[in-house]
């Protein structure tokens, strides 16, 4: 087995057996297994699934309605104001603490969904110019109302970019070589902000699942990706809540999922009725759940404090090695 960063094959592992979220993923996800590398703390699966099958996957199934992690309703006006969570509050303090934004006129965003992200620099940055590449069929209506221009293919990029944004989306890819692409359409002095799951051995001890993640990263991962492609941090942090907490709540999500699909609800009748309620109670839980993050509860301290030592998430801002 060969590790993707380095290449070398003496210093890879069989780490664990693959854990599905959802049950019926199965068919995307079939035995897999995870390896680490030593040398880069870098783990990833084997066999990595077809590309028809994932495609497929992130096209039709990632985020529909009533499934976890995204827990999607059909009501449109509620799904625009998942960009005002605090993940997304803070991703935007910390990118216009570290850059000046006022210099950028090009933003990429990389597998974002609905571009939250970039629709609240552009709040404040009126002339920013928004690209993406999401090919999710839920999410082209609010990237395209949101003044974004979508590429769904990459070798279609024909232009060069200030700012590249990809949060949670690079341990979703099968390899790394997407930084090759990356050092193509940034500018020479346009930089790259990146978050991804933390995974050193605290992740795997504990975790509820994994899929569909395919790629699992550290701070000595991604540092050594940075060297191999040519760029540098300019910043890399630890973010968001502890590992236990991190757990907790994925085993949360997956119990409502399994409850919400258990067999309890198998008739056809019920399930239709189940169909027509289910949007709703999920608006009202996610409604609650915005409501609840918005008082002032202690948990909240959690989604703001980097670098304790404690975060599932890694995150940093990347530039060009002159
Ligand atoms: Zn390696």
């Amino acid at each position: 087995m060969k590790c993707l960063i380095c290449k070398k094959t003496e210093t890879v592992k069989f780490l664990d057996d693959y854990k599905l979220e959802i049950k019926e993923d199965i068919k995307f996800f079939n035995n897999l297994k995870i390896y680490n590398c030593s040398d880069c703390n870098f783990s990833f699966v084997n066999p990595i699934p077809s590309e028809d099958k994932l495609n497929y996957f992130y096209k039709h199934v990632y985020r529909a309605v009533g499934r976890p992690p995204y827990w999607m309703t059909e009501n449109y006006e509620d799904l625009k104001r998942y960009s005002l969570e605090d993940k997304n509050l803070n991703y935007l303090l910390y990118i216009t603490t570290l850059l000046d934004l006022s210099k950028v006129e090009t933003v990429y965003d990389f597998g974002g969904g609905y571009g939250d992200l970039g629709f609240l620099l552009k709040k404040k940055f009126p002339k920013l110019k928004l690209f993406c590449t999401e090919n999710d069929a839920n999410s082209k209506k609010v990237l395209q109302e949101r003044g974004y221009k979508n590429f769904e293919n990459l070798e279609d990029i024909d232009i060069k970019f200030d700012l590249i944004i990809t949060t949670h989306s690079l341990e979703h890819l099968t390899d790394t070589n997407i930084f090759s692409k990356f050092n193509e359409i940034l500018k020479p002095t346009g930089f790259i902000f990146f978050e991804v799951p933390n995974c050193p051995k605290e992740y795997f001890q504990g975790r509820p699942y994994d899929s569909p993640h395919l790629l699992f990263y550290t701070s000595k991962s991604m540092h050594k990706i940075a060297e191999i492609y040519n760029m540098e941090f300019f910043n890399f942090s630890y973010s968001s809540y502890s590992f236990n907490d991190d757990h907790r709540y994925q085993r949360e999500s997956q119990n409502l999922y399994e409850e919400l699909n258990s067999s309890k609800f198998s008739s056809t009748k019920i399930k239709k009725m189940i169909k027509k309620i289910v949007p709703n109670y999920l608006i009202n839980l996610r409604r609650n759940f915005l409501e609840q993050k918005s008082i002032k509860k202690e948990e909240r301290v959690n989604m703001f404090a980097n670098n304790t030592g404690d975060n599932c998430y890694i995150r940093g801002i990347l530039k060009k090695k002159i």
